[in-house]
C-alpha cells in the first residue's frame, strides 16, 4: 500500500490556498463596497476562509466564476487584483527571506530558472487538482496547465484565467526585483487543452503586468 502519509494535498480532495479567496476581499470593498466578498459568499454559500486552512477547489471556482456572472464590468480588474494580492503573500510567507536575497543576485537565467522549479514544487497550493508542466524556451517561461480547475467553462462570454496570469507575473516580478509580464496564450476556458502561460521581460500590450502599484 502506497505511503499516504507523504503526501498532505494528495490525501483529501483537491484543495487551494485560501488566499485564492481571501484577497479578493480588498478589491471587492475597494470597487464595490464593503462586504462585497461576504455576499458573495453568501450566494455561493461558502464559508469564510480561516486563512490558516487549505480550501476546497470547488469553492474557489465557484467564489471566482460566480463573481464574473455577477459583476462582469469589474471581474477581470478584480481577479488580476487579488492575483496580485495572492503572489505577494506567497512572495512573503513562502519563500525564505535568504532565498528572496539570492534570487535578486543571481543571474536573471538561474534565478528564473530557480523561481520557476520553486513555483512548480509548490503548484498544488495554487493548481489545485490541475497539472502543471513548465519549460523554457527563447528567454520566456512557460506554465501549462491541464486541467485547471479554476478555468471558468460557465460564464457567457468566456474569459481567460486573468488570476493565474496575474499571480504569475506578479511573483517573478515581486521575487526578482523587475517587471515580470504573463500573457495567456490558450485557454481550457475558451476550449483548448489546456491553459497556458508565457512569463516574459517583454511587454505584451493589453496584458498583465506585475508590479503594478
Ligand atoms: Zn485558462
Amino acid at each position: 500500500m502506497a505511503d499516504m502519509s507523504v503526501n498532505e494535498p494528495l490525501r483529501k480532495s483537491p484543495r487551494i490556498g485560501p488566499n485564492a479567496i481571501l484577497q479578493l476581499e480588498e478589491p471587492l470593498d475597494r470597487m464595490l463596497g464593503q462586504g462585497a466578498l461576504a455576499q458573495i459568499l453568501k450566494i455561493t454559500r461558502v464559508a469564510m476562509p480561516s486563512g490558516k486552512e487549505m480550501v476546497p477547489q470547488e469553492d474557489v471556482g465557484l467564489v471566482h466564476h460566480t463573481m464574473w456572472r455577477l459583476f462582469p464590468e469589474q471581474a477581470g480588474t478584480l481577479s488580476d487584483r487579488a492575483g496580485v494580492g495572492t503572489a505577494r503573500y506567497i512572495a512573503a510567507n513562502r519563500i525564505p527571506k535568504a532565498a528572496r536575497v539570492m534570487l535578486r543576485i543571481l543571474p536573471r537565467v538561474w534565478a528564473e530558472r530557480m523561481l520557476t522549479k520553486a513555483i512548480s514544487d509548490h503548484a498544488w497550493t495554487f493548481c489545485g487538482s490541475g497539472a502543471l508542466d513548465t519549460r523554457r524556451e527563447n528567454g520566456e517561461i512557460h506554465f501549462m496547465l491541464r486541467e485547471n480547475p479554476l478555468a471558468d467553462k460557465v460564464t457567457q462570454p468566456p474569459h481567460r484565467c486573468i488570476w493565474h496570469a496575474a499571480v504569475f507575473a506578479e511573483l517573478f516580478s515581486l521575487v526578482l526585483g523587475r517587471p515580470y509580464y504573463c500573457k495567456e496564450v490558450s485557454c481550457c476556458a475558451l476550449g483548448a487543452e489546456l491553459c497556458h502561460f508565457v512569463v516574459s521581460r517583454d511587454r505584451p500590450t493589453g496584458h498583465f503586468k506585475g508590479l503594478q502599484l
